[in-house]
């Protein structure tokens, strides 16, 4: 019996450091200042969670060159608070200010970015999962513009999470790339919770937060898949590159990343 409980800590804890670099840890304190208060595990870990999540974590991050990205800004903002309260909204100091930079272009539709997965706290080379590169504070993912049906731009976004709500169905990328095997490519289709089915992609402001994050940023690669560099007609930007057929679609967001 004692063995099974063992070997749930050791399970919660793995799974809360994959998923947040952190939350094994604080697991780990919360259970240490739970025997010394006598106090049940369900008070101490949320308020421990919390604590670290919301002051202590955004306070020490600097130390290790990251910072965090903006939780309750009216300009950038995440798409869903799931990626802050993960621990996964971290980034250089210079990329949340090109990330800042570039919401001005925005700020007078009254519209925001939205990132996504962006890095954890701590550590080169600790991945983001399912995001290998996701591991050095240097890259980001961002949501699309959309507008509602009657053409206003919104901050409103068709899935929960950001992820797997792709513009063009038929998308010409994803054939060749399944057709080649990677059966990886359009796996983030079961990470769609659709949420607003009334919404249009909105490709002019789309186009407009791509312009001004590569405008903003040097030395940049920015992923979107080919067929939509075309149609938002930004053929002319080398900075816009194809990920490769071992990586997922990019018809649903914005990979940037600098040097
Ligand atoms: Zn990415």
């Amino acid at each position: 019996m004692k063995l099974l409980k063992i070997l749930g800590h050791i399970f919660i804890i793995v799974v809360l450091t994959v998923l947040t670099q952190i939350g094994g840890l604080i697991w780990v304190i919360a259970l240490v200042i739970s025997y010394w208060l006598k106090c049940k595990k369900r008070y101490t870990f949320p308020i421990t969670y919390l604590a670290f999540n919301l002051i202590l974590i955004p306070l020490i991050a600097p130390c290790f060159g990251r910072v965090q990205l903006p939780v309750f800004d009216s300009a950038i903002k995440p798409q869903s608070y799931f990626y802050a309260l993960a621990f996964r909204n971290y980034v250089t100091p210079e990329l949340k200010y090109n990330l800042k930079d570039a919401s001005t272009d925005l700020m007078y539709l009254d519209i925001q970015i939205n990132y996504l997965d962006a890095n954890f706290p701590f550590f080169d080379g600790f991945p983001l999962l399912p995001h290998l590169s996701h591991n050095d504070g240097k890259k980001v993912d961002i949501a699309f513009q959309y507008k509602t049906a009657d053409g206003k731009p919104t901050n409103k976004k068709p899935s929960l999470l950001g992820y797997g709500n792709y513009v063009n169905l038929e998308n010409p990328t994803n054939n060749y790339c399944k057709s080649k095997g990677f059966w990886q490519y359009d796996i983030t289709k079961y990470l769609n919770l659709n949420i607003n089915s009334d919404l249009a992609f909105d490709k002019e402001n789309t186009k407009t937060l791509i312009q001004g994050l590569l405008y903003r940023t040097q030395n940049e690669k920015l992923f979107i898949e080919p067929h939509l560099k075309e149609e938002l007609g930004l053929k002319s930007y080398s900075e816009i590159r194809f990920h490769g057929c071992q990586a997922v679609r990019h018809d649903d967001h914005i990979h940037l990343q600098i040097k």
